[in-house]
């Protein structure tokens, strides 16, 4: 039979695949680095007043917006927000991503960035990790058409030094540079001071991980008037009303409760430290992590065998079918009491094979 003409003409996309959100009660969920803590109390309380959700939202989010400017010294118009940072990462790539030479990006990093490429049709080149999963900042100083990777990477957890960001910056005056710094706040050096600097340098950052926001879907990028105009003038050709309501005030108020941000944040670290601790002692390598995650490999035991079995146990952690990595687990940092679980989990899984 013929295919029907239409059909010709449909847009074939392989989607990013997200992690599982479990139906099921009573899992231990590390599987997509949420914050195992709830939000600030000032964030639930507001939540409760909300109303007015009758009317649209304010289309430039202004609250948010300046709340955000605020906190980081910069203007308001250097603050672009958005639906999470994958709808601010996305707007990024549209507005900027449209020369001829390919993007780079790393091999081994978050995984929608290949998606976002192909969805807007953006010519991509992956430059390769080292060894030990760092990046090598040379192979960023050739031509390129921009240059998009987290700092801490993902899915590793390794973060890089400011200089080391500065350096890549500095060789690339002619790209617009995006560090993505979905995990900063958990030990990471933030490269918001350079963006004073650098015209062409525009990082992103979410509520998601260290603002136990991951439901409200609240992300931005801070970068030059220049940069935020352009994105703007994208975001409004495409959907005026991306922010909703609660989002907007609920952001606001997460970001006033610097001292419950700071004691979470501080929490997860204290956690992620000593669990790596533990797992060391069961024999686990694993690469210095700046995030709320562990980048986990053992030389005795599978992974993807380690994986299923937690699964079984309904303990989630994430685990990539992908070149290089696919003797790895990515395990979410989540609260003591989880963490005791899941090494509970090992040790059992280590003694009956
Ligand atoms: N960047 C990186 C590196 C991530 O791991 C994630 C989380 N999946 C995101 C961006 C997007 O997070 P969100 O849309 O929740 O802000």
């Amino acid at each position: 039979m013929q295919v029907k003409e239409w059909k010709k003409n449909i847009r074939t996309v392989v989607p990013y695949i997200p992690g599982e959100q479990p139906k099921e009660e009573n899992v231990i969920k590390l599987n997509t680095n949420e914050n195992p803590y709830p939000p600030s109390k000032k964030v639930m309380d507001k939540l409760k007043e909300i109303e007015n959700l009758r009317l649209y939202p304010d289309p430039s989010a202004k609250l948010l917006v300046d709340e955000i400017a605020k906190h980081f010294h910069v203007n308001s118009n250097q603050v672009f927000v958005g639906v999470g940072s994958d709808d601010v990462l996305a707007m990024a790539f549209l507005t900027f991503f449209n020369g001829k030479n390919p993007i780079f990006f790393p091999d081994i990093t978050y995984s929608f960035y290949d998606v976002w490429a192909e969805l807007f049709r953006i010519p991509y080149e992956k430059q390769a990790l080292d060894s030990e999963f760092r990046i090598k900042k040379e192979d960023y100083y050739k031509e390129n058409g921009g240059i998009i990777f987290p700092n801490p990477n993902a899915p590793t957890g390794i973060g890089e030094s400011l200089v080391f960001i500065e350096d890549i910056v500095k060789h690339n005056q002619d790209s617009v540079v995006i560090i993505d710094e979905a995990y900063v706040d958990f030990g990471g050096e933030s490269a918001i001071s350079l963006v004073e600097q650098y015209e062409n340098l525009l990082v992103v950052q979410t509520f998601s991980k260290s603002r136990s926001m991951a439901g409200m879907r609240i992300g931005y990028a801070i970068g030059s008037e220049t940069l935020i105009q352009a994105m703007q003038n994208v975001k409004y050709s495409f959907n005026s009303y991306t922010m909703n309501q609660p989002s907007i005030s609920l952001g606001v108020e997460s970001l006033k409760d610097q001292t419950y941000f700071e004691e979470t944040v501080k929490k997860i670290i204290n956690t992620r430290e000593w669990f790596g601790e533990e797992l060391k002692k069961l024999g686990f390598e694993f690469p210095n992590s700046k995030t709320n995650f562990l980048f986990v490999t053992h030389p005795i035991y599978s992974a993807k065998d380690m994986y299923e079995k937690a699964r079984k146990e309904r303990i989630y952690v994430r685990y990539f079918e992908k070149p290089r990595i696919d003797n790895y687990l990515r395990i979410t940092i989540g609260t003591e009491e989880e963490m005791k679980a899941l090494l509970t989990f090992f040790k059992k899984y280590m003694e009956i094979r």
